[in-house]
């Protein structure tokens, strides 16, 4: 069971935590539970860092933001225990969660699960903070924001768990977010890949790599509300969204005799910043020099196009990157203006990616050109497109991105059937 930062916030809502985690216990479950910090938190401590130094060093800003899941976990087990349950945290360094030494963003690479799993057959309910890990050099790690969903996936992979409840402030996956379409729907079934879609394309359920982490691995995902009451129906009743491979969902349809759906989900992302190189030197090895050092600095580029080249040999190179990124990514670019030979950066951080992505693309055409005409419709201009099997990507001004993902939604016939009256 893993317990999102919306339904940690408070003493109140761990109350709340604690009962459901009780319910699963009194049902015959053996539990460990992953929380997140309480909302905000992270938020907070991240501006202390900033505030001290804005150059701050990532193995020392890891050794902050991990205190916000230290609390609520130390939180939960008393509270817990309050309710006469026995219950004890895990942290980190404590199981250990071992990872890579990449701070801020390190990734798991294994977790000892053996003191865990005779905690846990003894009856003691296993409290662990999400987010935070060890690394080689005996250093506290940071996972990258949201990676609780990433601690939980992995705890559940290591004791081999039947299941990964999600509990969130959703009641699971929708369509797209319902505070901008009232009438999406929410997903019964969702495919790994199309939520490793949906997720990278910043549909904020959970984080990108819990769910690779969750196909590779075969763990078995479901994304549900902790905001529940106590005589709601339990989570093995399934409740929320099940994660589940692209077989098993081809299954279930059969069984039901339903066709698939051509979009699965439409997601919108506004942490996205755009860069543009102008006059570039149109030959060999010119983009390899802009790329290596962001590489090498660990920044993730993600829409990339290289205008046609002007007259004299050269090129505009646009492309997108986080925009958390972008001061960093000014700077290197900056330092390299030389090597790479370019005349001006401009950059935006004023823009928006929206995407449409499902499974049944694959097997049918036109989905493309349904986007670019509808959003020629409404006059938004397209900034720059990138693909996948399954999904399709549109770069847009920031401030078009609410009416963009509506008409998308009716568009591709996803409203929910308005309610009788
Ligand atoms: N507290 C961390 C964050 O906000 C990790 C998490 O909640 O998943 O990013
Ligand atoms: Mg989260």
């Amino acid at each position: 069971m893993k317990f999102g930062g919306t339904s940690m916030a408070g003493s109140e809502r761990i109350r709340r935590v604690a009962n459901i985690v009780r319910r699963q216990q009194a049902a015959g479950h053996e539990v460990a539970v992953v929380v997140s910090a309480m909302a905000g938190e992270t938020d907070r401590l991240v501006n202390f860092c900033r505030e001290a130094n804005p150059l701050y060093d990532p193995a020392e800003y890891d050794v902050v933001v991990a205190s916000g899941e230290q609390v609520t976990s130390g939180l939960l087990a008393m509270t817990l225990q309050a309710l006469g349950c026995k219950a004890r945290s895990w942290l980190g360094w404590q199981l250990p969660v071992h990872t890579d030494d990449s701070h801020a963003k390190a990734r798991i690479e294994g977790i000892d699960s053996g003191a865990l799993l005779a905690s846990m057959a003894a009856g003691e309910i296993a409290v662990i903070p999400g987010f935070q890990g060890l690394s080689p050099h005996g250093r506290v790690t940071t996972l990258g924001r949201g990676g609780s969903d990433t601690s939980a996936v992995a705890v559940a992979a290591a004791i081999g768990a039947d299941r990964c409840d999600i509990y969130t402030d959703v009641d699971g996956v929708y369509t797209t977010d319902p505070r901008i379409v009232a009438k999406a729907r929410k997903l019964k079934h969702v495919t790994y890949e199309e939520m490793l879609e949906l997720a990278s394309v910043g549909s904020k359920v959970l984080q990108t790599r819990s769910v690779s982490l969750a196909m590779k691995e075969g763990v078995r995902v479901q994304v549900l509300s902790s905001f529940i009451d106590d005589d709601a129906p339990a989570a093995d009743t399934i409740p929320g969204t099940m994660i589940v491979s692209d077989e098993e969902l081809a299954r279930i349809q059969e069984g039901l005799d339903m066709e698939r759906q051509l979009i699965t989900g439409i997601a919108a992302d506004k942490n996205e910043a755009k860069i543009i190189l102008t006059r570039v030197p149109d030959r060999p090895g010119a983009v390899a020099t802009i790329f290596g050092p962001l590489a090498a600095a660990n920044i993730n580029v993600d829409m990339i196009i290289q205008n046609v080249g002007r007259d004299k040999g050269e090129t505009d190179v646009t492309f997108t990157v986080p925009g958390a990124d972008l001061p960093r990514v000014q700077a290197l670019l900056e330092a390299q203006k030389e090597a790479i030979g370019y005349n001006r950066i401009i950059t935006d951080g004023k823009v928006a990616k929206v995407s449409v992505v499902g499974v049944g693309m694959r097997s049918h055409a036109g989905v493309a050109s349904t986007m670019f005409r509808c959003l020629a419709d409404r006059g938004i201009n397209i900034q720059a497109i990138s693909t996948s099997e399954i999904k399709i990507s549109v770069l847009i001004d920031e401030d078009e991105t609410e009416l963009a993902v509506r008409v998308l939604h009716s568009a591709y016939g996803m409203d929910a059937a308005d309610e009788a009256a």
